[in-house]
């Protein structure tokens, strides 16, 4: 049978060409498919799929490298940064031709000339809803209790 790490393109090291920066820990890359010039991934070496499982080290680890690529992208590609992380777990490795189940985070130097930004980058205020007091009270209990996984 064929093991998680057997399956992961991350894992395969399918990136290999594309490394920007590597640690112990993590690791950062170039993506195969990027939606903007700069658009880097960066990733824990291990292979982890939910972030909980990430341990407080390989977390630091990551959050740094996200900080040192964030620096250089508002220094040479854009006059904004957005990072991304995505669980949806409800979706299969290669859904779209794209996902990977190996924790990841996107840093996509935002530019407001590209047209990915004007695409969904982006929020326009139309797609924002006021916050109401009734639905901070049913929200925020939930928020604070104790995670059970
Ligand atoms: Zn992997």
């Amino acid at each position: 049978m064929t093991s998680p790490e057997q399956a992961c393109p991350f894992c395969q090291r399918l990136f290999s060409k594309t490394i920007i920066h590597e640690n112990d820990l993590t690791v950062s890359f170039l993506p195969n498919l990027r939606l903007v010039r700069g658009h880097a991934l960066v990733i824990p070496k291990r292979h982890v799929e939910p972030p909980e499982l990430l341990t407080p080290e390989e977390s630091v680890a990551i959050m740094q490298e996200i900080e040192r690529l964030r620096l250089l992208m508002l220094e040479h590609f854009g006059p904004g940064v957005d990072v991304w992380q995505k669980s949806r777990p409800q979706l299969p490795q290669g859904h779209n031709g794209t996902k990977v189940d190996h924790i990841h985070f996107h840093v996509l130097p935002s530019d407001p000339d590209s047209e990915i930004y004007e695409k969904g980058i982006i929020w326009t205020f139309d797609h924002f809803s006021p916050t109401t007091e009734q639905e901070a009270g049913e929200v925020i209990p939930y928020l604070q209790d104790a995670p059970k996984g």
